[in-house]
């Protein structure tokens, strides 16, 4: 990076250590041109995209309204907290690990609907009943035969990361 002192194109890193628990890099940095020296952090950008709605006005990623849909549809059904938050997790580490910006919020509906159809049946049919607004039933039979083919973005981890705990 340029040096903030003398805007030289060239600086060297003299020291790079782990901080804030592995969580960060914190570089020395030393000047070529002027000498000057001055430090770096750096963190992974866990910013979540914002949400393209299908008016195409954008709102920022909002977890309450994510968690209360998911309630929602779960309402009277067999799933405990852990599990309801086990599945945010992972819908908020898929968004993410797309690394876009912006994000259809068709996207999030279609991480909604794979995590409820992997807790609960009656929750992720109540839930693609609103979300997709069928017109006729044979709409929805294709639905649901179409279920076992996801749109939701891969996870990059599939052999399990922290949310799975
Ligand atoms: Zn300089």
């Amino acid at each position: 990076m340029h040096c903030p002192f003398c805007a030289h194109p060239e600086t060297k890193v003299i020291d790079s250590r782990l901080v804030a628990a592995g969580e960060q890099i914190r570089r020395r940095r030393a000047c070529n041109a002027c000498g000057e020296r001055f430090t770096t952090f750096e963190t992974a950008e866990l910013v979540m995209p914002r949400i393209v709605k299908t008016d195409g006005t954008r709102e920022p990623f909002n977890e309450d309204k994510l968690r209360s849909g998911i309630q929602r549809a779960l309402e009277k059904r067999p799933v405990s907290v852990e599990a309801i938050e086990a599945a945010l997790g992972r819908i908020k580490h898929r968004l993410r690990s797309t690394g876009e910006r912006e994000l259809d919020s068709r996207v999030v509906g279609e991480c909604v609907m794979t995590e409820l159809r992997q807790l609960d049946q009656v929750a992720y049919v109540r839930f693609a009943s609103v979300y997709r607004s069928f017109q006729d039933l044979d709409e929805f039979r294709a639905e649901i035969e179409r279920i076992s083919d996801p749109e939701c973005p891969a996870d990059d981890h599939p052999q399990g990361h922290p949310y799975d705990a």
